[in-house]
Formats: structure tokens, sequence, C-alpha cells
């Protein structure tokens, strides 16, 4: 099951976007340095889609984008709540997934989201806004990526 520790309004996890950052539990990778240990634990609230519509209501007047920070292991789960937000705003707010896959193993993720981030936190390359990073983020446009990880390094 999807769960939630948390959520914030960001300005630099997606270019150009005002996202609602959501951070999922449960995260099954197990990066070395990794910022936020606590969410590898099977911890905090289900997420499901009374719980998106509350935090739509409350804050969709006030972002662009909601961004699934983690979800690895519940896959389908993320697509699926965020075909739900597309629908719900009718396509009004966009859909992001920062994900610690390399690859994902699911082609759903194509025609649920605006963004994918994937990659691994690897300690010595750094995170996304680093140009030496191992990590990409991605603008999904007709079903195809389109690598804009360098709108990080600004
Ligand atoms: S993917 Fe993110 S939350 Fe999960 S272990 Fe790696 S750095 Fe931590």
């Amino acid at each position: 099951m999807l769960k939630y520790v948390d959520y914030d309004i960001v300005f630099q996890e997606i270019p150009d976007e005002v996202s609602l950052a959501i951070n999922l539990s449960n995260c099954p990778h197990r990066c070395e340095g990794c910022h936020s240990p606590q969410l590898q634990s099977d911890i905090g609230e289900p997420l499901n889609e009374n719980v998106i519509t509350e935090l739509l209501e409350k804050y969709g007047d006030g972002i662009t984008c909601v961004c699934f920070m983690g979800g690895d292991s519940a896959p389908d789960e993320v697509c699926r709540l965020a075909e739900f937000i597309r629908l719900f705003t009718n396509d009004k707010i966009k859909t992001a997934w920062y994900s610690g896959c390399k690859v994902l193993n699911t082609d759903t993720a194509l025609h649920s989201f605006n963004y994918i981030k994937l990659g691994p936190y690897i300690e010595h390359l750094g995170p996304l806004n680093k140009k030496t990073t191992n990590q990409k983020l991605f603008k999904i446009s007709q079903g195809k990526y389109q690598n804009i990880t360098y709108k990080m390094w600004k």
C-alpha cells in the first residue's frame, strides 16, 4: 500500500512548475548517503484518491504540478493516482514522479506523467542539480522521453 509521510509546495524539483511534492515511504532502494533514510521504512498514512482530492481542493489553485517523491514499492499505484489527478483536474495540473529506479518496468508511466526523474542517489556523483549526477529528469511528450536534466543545473 502506498503511504505518504508529508508534503510541501516546492519550486526547484520540476523546472518552471510550482509543485506539490508528496513524500512517499517504504522506499525499496538503499542508497548510501540517502537524504531521507526514514523514507525507507513503512511509515505514514495511506495515500489514495480521497487524500489526493483533499490536497487538490486545498492547494490546487496555487500549484501547476503534483510530484510523487518515491513510491517504487508500488509503481502501479503511483501511476493510478497520477491518472486520477489528470482526470480530476481535466489535465490542468501536471504530474511528475521522482523514481529511484534506473529504468521503469512499466510503460503505463509514459501515459500518466508529464515528468519523470530516474536514477538512484549516488553520493560521489551528486544529486540532480550537479552536472556530475547519474540521475536524469525527463519531460514526457507524446509518449516519448525528452531529457531536460540540464535545466536543473542553472
Ligand atoms: S531512492 Fe531516495 S529515499 Fe530511497 S534510498 Fe535512495 S535516496 Fe533514499
